[in-house]
């Protein structure tokens, strides 16, 4: 299908328009790439491409219709260029570096390094950010904020300008300067794009009088870009309509959603609609991780996936039980849970922009309002899950944390069916406190923490379910148990905000204290005997804090359960370090770059 020299003409032919939108975005005419050079000694870019491994998938997309063909097509060019726009909002000079390296294929360091990394910056085997290439280094304020803007610029100008909060801090709006030019740009786009002067009412008036910044959405900043996506989806939508209705109303919907910078609309028809045909896709800017100074800006990325028939059949199966393990779980205050859950496997054909990489699973959309009225979309991703690649890495860390007899126990499988009742987990248990309040409101920088955790001991209390109800075996049960020491032991001490790896030293010291897992010459044992009773205690202990939504008392228990001692954890750290052979992936796909 695609082939690498037309991706790379895509990225290489910049800003393909003469009607132009804000410096923030786009471009007119080529792209310079005038003083970009390599900037990263050759040893230590050898250094981190010796610790990557290269993961090629190619998933058989035999059972696709001729209209789902063309539907994939159509899809791969839009997140070709939402993979652009991506590059575009986190850094300011990354379109250059990616023409830069398309017209330099000789320097295969630098475009491996910048395929790995979406951009310019690299993360270095010391875990820090360094530009590989001689770009300006990476600020918090990406390209998403005025170059230079740090928190006590804006927050001086918000406190001053409260009603200029809500434009500002959207997720989905670019802030730049309130320049003249900067302004006469994008009224001018509105007034050649009127479908975005209709969508957005009251940005015409507020491009016209308010100072010192403007807050762009990212359909009028990056309008050519948005509006050719637009089309893609439109032409996908058609060519699966007789076939999957469903799926096209979905794309149809998205692709206006995208003018409009709300997702409502393709949200609900995403999260609810019974799709039909063999193919699902996340499309759109849904994630904040990349956002460095607010966390409230959200970044490219579109995920088109083939579903897996037979293990999605499976999966809904198994969740006629989902009400059972919620009347199980260790509190009073049980809901009704429904058991239509959104949930599939599916195989990666391609991943763009903020989705690239070797993510396990998806759980969509975050915003609670939306999670509340429609729910949620699980996208188990099968073809990372199940990679034999990725989990001979997992399995020597393994191997070199737990004595000899126990090393066989973790198999792909039950990291698959730990991950997948992970994502179901966050459907159960507690999901307001006793008072009515949201979590993430009531305990703040805490409740990340605790729901991931609650979603960790939801899992294995599953599958101890499961397996009484004769759903799974027990070696299987043994292997889930094994998934989730797994995943609990760490290569360093995690820093408190590191969220994922504070809960999971939080698990393995109560495991610790509970009997089951012993510290013997070295090495841990798992007691599968006390194993469900060292799950029950922590869950009823993580869903108590929840409900009472207590954030001081929260970060009491963090506090408590966070010790790290150099006779322990450090010993079983540096045994995980030493067995690493890998740490950072490219994944190149089939789709895209034809067999490797
Ligand atoms: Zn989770």
């Amino acid at each position: 299908m695609r082939n690498l020299s037309f991706a790379l003409a895509l990225i290489a032919t910049g800003g393909l328009a003469a009607c132009a939108t804000p410096p923030a975005a786009e471009h007119h005419g080529a792209i310079s790439t005038a003083g970009i050079a390599p900037a990263l000694e050759p040893a230590r870019a050898d250094a981190i491409l010796q610790r990557t491994q290269r993961l090629h998938l190619a998933p058989d997309l035999s059972a696709l219709t001729p209209g789902e063909r063309v539907a994939v097509d159509e899809l791969l060019q839009a997140g070709e260029r939402l993979h652009r726009l991506y590059i575009a909002q986190r850094h300011p000079q990354g379109l250059a570096a990616a023409a830069y390296v398309a017209a330099h294929p000789e320097l295969t360091r630098e475009n491996d390094l910048f395929r790995m990394n979406s951009g310019p910056i690299a993360t270095t085997l010391d875990n820090t950010r360094e530009p590989f290439l001689s770009v300006s280094p990476e600020t918090p304020a990406r390209n998403i904020y005025p170059a230079g803007t740090t928190r006590e610029t804006m927050d001086a100008f918000l406190a001053a300008n409260p009603d200029r909060r809500a434009t500002l801090m959207d997720d989905r709006s670019v802030v730049v300067e309130a320049t003249p030019e900067n302004r006469a740009h994008a009224l001018m786009v509105l007034d050649h794009h009127p479908v975005l002067d209709t969508l957005h009412p009251g940005l015409r008036q507020r491009l016209q009088t308010e100072q010192t910044y403007l807050a762009l959405p990212y359909s009028v900043a990056y309008a050519h870009d948005i509006l050719f996506i637009n089309e893609r989806l439109n032409a996908a939508a058609d060519a699966v309509e007789s076939g999957d209705p469903a799926f096209a109303r979905y794309l149809r919907l998205r692709a206006r959603d995208l003018l409009a910078d709300d997702y409502e609309g393709g949200d609900a028809a995403w999260v609810t609609g019974n799709f039909t045909g063999n193919l699902n896709a996340q499309i759109g800017s849904y994630e904040t991780y990349d956002d460095a100074l607010y966390g409230v800006k959200t970044f490219f990325s579109l995920s088109l996936l083939v579903r897996d028939q037979a293990r999605s059949a499976e999966l809904q199966a198994a969740l006629q039980d989902i009400q059972t393990v919620e009347n199980a779980l260790p509190y009073t205050h049980h809901r009704e849970v429904r058991s239509d859950i959104p949930v599939g496997v599916y195989n990666i054909i391609a991943d763009f922009g903020q989705a690239r990489g070797a993510n396990t699973a998806t759980i969509l959309p975050n915003e609670a309002y939306l999670a509340r009225q429609y729910g949620r979309t699980i996208l188990m991703r099968g073809n990372i899950l199940l990679n034999e690649e990725i989990f001979a890495e997992t399995q020597r860390a393994f191997a070199a944390a737990v004595i000899e007899s126990q090393a066989n126990d973790l198999t792909p499988e039950s990291g698959f069916y730990r991950t997948l009742w992970h994502e179901i987990g966050h459907y159960l248990g507690v999901d307001q406190t006793a008072d009515g309040r949201d979590l993430d409101v009531a305990l703040e920088d805490t409740a990340d923490l605790l729901e991931e955790m609650k979603a960790d001991l939801v899992s294995l209390t599953s599958a101890r379910i499961l397996q009484q109800r004769g759903r799974i075996t027990e070696a299987q049960l043994r292997g889930i148990y094994a998934s989730g020491i797994r995943r609990v032991l760490q290569k360093n001490r995690p820093r408190r905000e590191q969220a994922y790896n504070t809960m999971q030293l939080i698990q393995w010291n109560w495991f610790m204290e509970r009997g089951a897992l012993r510290f013997e010459d070295g090495r841990l044992r798992i007691d599968y005997r006390r194993y469900p009773e060292a799950v029950t205690s922590l869950l009823r202990e993580v869903l108590a804090i929840q409900r009472a939504g207590d954030r001081n008392a929260a970060n009491a228990f963090v506090e408590r359960w966070t010790t790290w001692r150099p006779d322990l954890h450090e010993v079983i750290a540096q045994r995980r370090r030493e067995s690493e052979r890998t740490r950072f992936t490219i994944v190149t796909y089939e789709a895209l770059d034809g067999a490797r």
